[in-house]
């Protein structure tokens, strides 16, 4: 069991980033309105989350922790509308680190925690803690040294760790988001309202205000495709595409095709080794789009992949002015 866990880990559980991402994916998907941060060398000693979600009861702290137990599946494989489905994060980190989770549901007067160490549960026992869930990550990787040796240095770790919270937090403005290491604070990002007055505050929380003083408004819909965001003017571009924040349905992703419309949607305007910065939104019908595709979740499949790429160059060209060329 707990080799099945390790071998599940080695696909879900590439670095502490990964770690982040998905304990920070968990809190949002229990509705915290605060997600805290905490990390120590790199995310490989400790990774804290705390949030003020819903909590967990006591009694299903042992199957959150357990294989395949998941309480967000639909009936509907398609309809994923949470950000978790599969319940492997938590198992896969706790057959590789130490784990150990602390929560207290809004209705329950006391909290309770259980550990998972190296993949063996401990029993669930009562302690004190504020509403909401605390997951401590220790010692990442302990029980599997080949993986650990991959690792980069702290500070390459502690920049992925970074960026995946930028990254998640873009896509939740309302959220309020605080990421701390060793002697200092990364991120600091106050909750700002939904709309998207917010949005573009939050933007410019995580890329900086020039970028959204420079930030070209996007809002462009096709056959039921939905495309918003921000996308910026040709003079204030980059040498590398690492600030372009793609969302679909929400989910952050990684994607040649996306990648590719906005090159495209660009091409007149920027010389080749320039990027765009962007922060884009594209909702759908959840059953015309396969986030299915990897655990780590970042690549997408669409249905109709040339309609979502027409829709981005017309779009990002309408906003540039190059509609017509
Ligand atoms: P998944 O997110 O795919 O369901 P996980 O292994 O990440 O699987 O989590 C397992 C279960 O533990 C979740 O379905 C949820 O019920 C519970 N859980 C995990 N983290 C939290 C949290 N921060 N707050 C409330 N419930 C949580
Ligand atoms: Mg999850």
């Amino acid at each position: 069991e707990n080799i099945i866990n390790q071998i599940a880990a080695g696909e879900v559980i590439e670095r502490p980033a990964s770690v982040v991402k998905e304990l920070v994916e968990n809190a949002l998907d229990a509705g915290a309105r605060r997600v805290e941060l905490a990390t120590a060398g790199g995310g490989l000693s400790l990774i804290r989350v705390v949030d003020d979600g819903k909590g967990i009861p006591p009694q299903e702290l042992p199957l959150a922790v357990s294989r395949h137990c998941t309480s967000k599946l639909s009936d509907n494989i398609h309809d994923i509308r949470s950000l978790g489905f599969r319940g492997e994060a938590l198992p896969s980190i706790g057959s590789v680190a130490r784990l150990s989770m602390r929560s207290r549901p809004h209705d329950a007067d006391s909290a309770a925690e259980i550990i998972v160490d190296g993949g063996k549960l401990s029993p669930v026992r009562p302690v004190a803690s504020n509403l909401g869930t605390v997951v401590e990550v220790r010692d990442l990787f302990f029980s599997t040294p080949a993986r650990l040796k991959f690792m980069k240095t702290e500070r390459a770790e502690a920049s992925a760790i970074t960026d995946v919270v930028k990254r998640i937090s873009l896509a939740f403005p309302s959220v309020r988001f605080t990421l701390s290491g060793t002697d200092r604070t990364m991120l600091e990002l106050p909750a700002v309202s939904e709309d998207g007055d917010g949005l573009l505050r939050r933007i410019g929380q995580v890329l900086g205000k020039e970028f959204s003083d420079n930030a070209l408004p996007i809002d462009a819909e096709r056959e039921g495709v939905r495309l918003t965001g921000y996308t910026s003017i040709p003079a204030y571009s980059r040498g590398n595409a690492l600030n372009q924040f793609v969302y679909v349905n929400g989910r952050p992703v990684r994607d040649k095709l996306i990648a590719g419309a906005i090159r495209a949607a660009y091409m007149d305007a920027l010389p080749r080794d320039r990027h765009a910065v962007t922060a884009l939104f594209i909702q759908l019908d959840p059953e015309l789009v396969d986030v299915n595709v990897h655990p780590a979740k970042a690549d997408v499949r669409f249905r109709d992949p040339g309609l979502v790429r027409g829709l981005l160059v017309g779009a990002i060209r309408q906003a540039l002015g190059t509609s017509g060329t």
